[in-house]
């Protein structure tokens, strides 16, 4: 057996498989792997120092640039190794993380690259137009109405290079209305393609001929027939497909290239003179795996690249038309591996039973006497067997309870020894792996109850079942020993990321009475936190940004703290005012509270309303 303990090697909750060299576990806590390394525990330490609660995202703007930067060298490479005329553009879509503290850090670092955003709605429009660099790329896509169509003439009149993707032709003719009240500069006019080639897995609805979005054959003929009649054949510079998010194969892009392709030759034999990019969408897959084995995608980004531009080519030269601009929309390989959520255990469910809880009677049911008796004489020689002794007689002394032979204090009793020759077994057990010590690992779960809120800040977890990398920040030296479910704090029951035997989870056995343990959750910076539900309201983790300068100091900065309770139940339209106005009522009218405690009380009362609504967890650093 070459492992050298229980668990073995999760230590290092496989890193080497999600990390991409991001973080690194050394001295026996998680880092980031970037200018003096900091470690995310420091990183959350440093924070709680300042007296934030709860849940905290750390922002890392240096990720999301590289990803950017490594989309772009490994586009240039392939271009270069085929030799290919067209260029590399892209956008960031905004929809997968609309938020300032990513897309501000994000437009100002990537300002030399051909590099903007795209839009799907007017809000997003209105971000687009005020934070894109201009002469950087702005695409539109999505459904849209006249008043979104002019604000793409104002973005144009401004300066912006934007370019308004067509879903359908009524969107074509509300352009050429638009143009002949407005004049130039008329926007560049993107069509969307609705591909013969379906969709992937869960966003299957993106492509194909089922899809929501995109002009058919007939129609993309329909549309070039209106725009030579209006002049406008000239505007037409791009076609647009997407094929879905996180596309764990690449054969289904392939055969969407070569579609697209062809369509934009066929285009531009008609006369399409100005039609130069192809736009192949998103869908660059995320690796969230920590299992070697488990990829969750089939291909690398060298591979996607080198797939893309070579057929592009090929398409082109067989056709005789240039080489196209080759035009890209990935937002969750930019944005996902940029945010952190580090969330404190609150409790470990079987903390509760300790030695001094026993409630043992001068005379116990037998089996009761028989699991005390296993308890006091467990060793690492008997451990195994001891340990399935006990889980029989759970079993038997469960029956007994319903069957009305043993009351409440045996069942109890039961319960407590169970668990406590569970740990004592683990303990004696951790450097002695097993298949079957492991199945009855698997089998005994830990639950850990953890400061945040899932459909807040993983709501995919909860809606698409997509696992998010999760380890501990610190502890890395030390084999965890318990395999574990996490609990999250709101009411709900499907808050809960279960122990799953495909990608098991194993977490330290710490006392957090003594001691603080985090969790933290990786790669959750794309579309988690705008699709994160106030279920329960709870809000917005406490953000932060780390930034890193030239000798690799890092700083924190531009601190959001979570939305205080108050806050919350206002964005929900409640009248706060009159909230407090009836809790005062009350309290001022109560015959219990005395006249000398009123003050107090509401003074407590406005503390609790003032903050957020996460759990409190005991500073430690400072002694209490
Ligand atoms: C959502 C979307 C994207 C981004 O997809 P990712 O999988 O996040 O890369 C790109 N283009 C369009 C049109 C989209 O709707």
């Amino acid at each position: 057996m070459p492992s050298t303990s229980l668990t073995d090697p999760k230590k290092s909750y496989g890193i080497h498989v999600w990390g991409e060299g991001n973080y690194i576990v050394e001295d026996g806590v998680v880092k980031v792997n970037y200018g003096s390394k900091p470690s995310l525990i420091e990183l959350t330490k440093t924070m709680r120092e300042q007296g934030y609660k709860g849940p905290l995202l750390f922002r890392f703007p240096h990720l999301a640039a590289q990803n950017v930067r490594t989309l772009f060298n490994h586009f240039e490479r392939a271009k270069k190794e085929f030799n290919y005329q067209g260029k590399f553009k892209a956008v960031f879509p905004l929809k997968v993380n609309q938020f300032p503290g990513f897309v501000i850090p994000l437009v100002e670092a990537t300002k030399d690259l051909e590099y903007g955003l795209e839009a799907g709605s007017k809000a997003e429009l209105i971000l687009a137009m005020s934070y894109t660099n201009l002469g950087k790329p702005i695409t539109v896509n999505g459904f849209k109405d006249q008043e979104l169509i002019s604000m793409g003439f104002l973005a144009a009149k401004m300066g912006h290079n934007i370019t308004l993707t067509i879903e359908g032709i009524n969107e074509l003719e509300v352009i050429i209305k638009e143009a002949k009240r407005l004049g130039s500069p008329t926007p560049k006019i993107g069509l969307r393609i609705r591909l013969h080639t379906g969709g992937i897995g869960i966003w299957a609805k993106s492509g194909g001929y089922s899809s929501k979005f995109g002009l058919t054959s007939t129609e993309l003929l329909e549309a070039m027939d209106l725009l030579k009649k209006h002049n406008l054949t000239d505007r037409l510079s791009m076609i647009h497909f997407h094929i879905g998010s996180q596309m764990n194969h690449i054969s289904p892009l392939k055969k969407a290239i070569r579609e697209a392709g062809n369509i934009y030759a066929e285009l531009r034999k008609m006369g399409a003179n100005n039609l130069r990019a192809i736009n192949i969408g998103g869908g660059l897959a995320v690796e969230y795996s920590q299992q070697e084995g488990q990829s969750s995608r089939n291909y690398t980004i060298e591979e996607f690249t080198n797939d893309v531009v070579f057929l592009l080519k090929e398409i082109a030269n067989a056709k005789g038309v240039q080489e196209p601009t080759i035009f890209t929309e990935s937002g969750r390989y930019v944005a996902a591996n940029h945010a952190v959520l580090v969330a404190p255990v609150l409790e470990l469910f079987s903390q509760e039973y300790s030695e001094e809880i026993l409630r043992l009677k001068e005379e116990n049911p037998p089996l009761v006497q028989e699991l005390y008796d296993l308890y006091c004489s467990i060793s690492t020689k008997n451990a195994r067997e001891y340990l399935h002794d006990a889980l029989d007689h759970m079993e038997s002394l469960l029956t007994l309870f319903d069957l009305g032979y043993i009351d409440l204090t045996d069942r109890a009793n039961t319960e407590t020894l169970v668990h406590l020759i569970i740990k004592k077994a683990l303990e004696l057990l951790r450097n002695k792996p097993s298949k079957e010590i492991k199945a009855i690992l698997d089998r005994v779960q830990e639950r850990y109850l953890v400061n945040f809120s899932l459909f807040q800040s993983l709501p995919d977890y909860w809606g698409l079942a997509q696992n998010f990398p999760v380890m501990p920040l610190d502890r890395l030296d030390q084999a965890p020993t318990r395999s574990a479910s996490l609990w999250d704090i709101t009411c709900d029951s499907d808050g809960e990321i279960a122990f799953n035997i495909e990608s098991p989870l194993y977490l330290h056995d710490v006392d957090v009475e003594k001691e603080e343990y985090f969790l933290g959750f990786f790669k959750v910076g794309a579309y988690q936190e705008i699709l994160g539900m106030r279920h329960n309201l709870f809000t917005h983790p406490t953000e932060a940004i780390v930034r890193f300068d030239e000798n690799g100091d890092y700083f924190i900065e531009e601190i959001i703290e979570a939305q205080n309770i108050l806050d919350v139940l206002d964005d929900i339209d409640y009248d706060t005012k009159e909230i407090e106005r009836r809790i005062r009522q009350l309290l001022e009218e109560s015959e219990i509270i005395q006249e000398d405690e009123r003050k107090e009380i509401l003074g407590e009362l406005y503390l609790y309303l003032s903050e957020n609504g996460y759990l409190r967890t005991i500073n430690f650093s400072e002694g209490g």
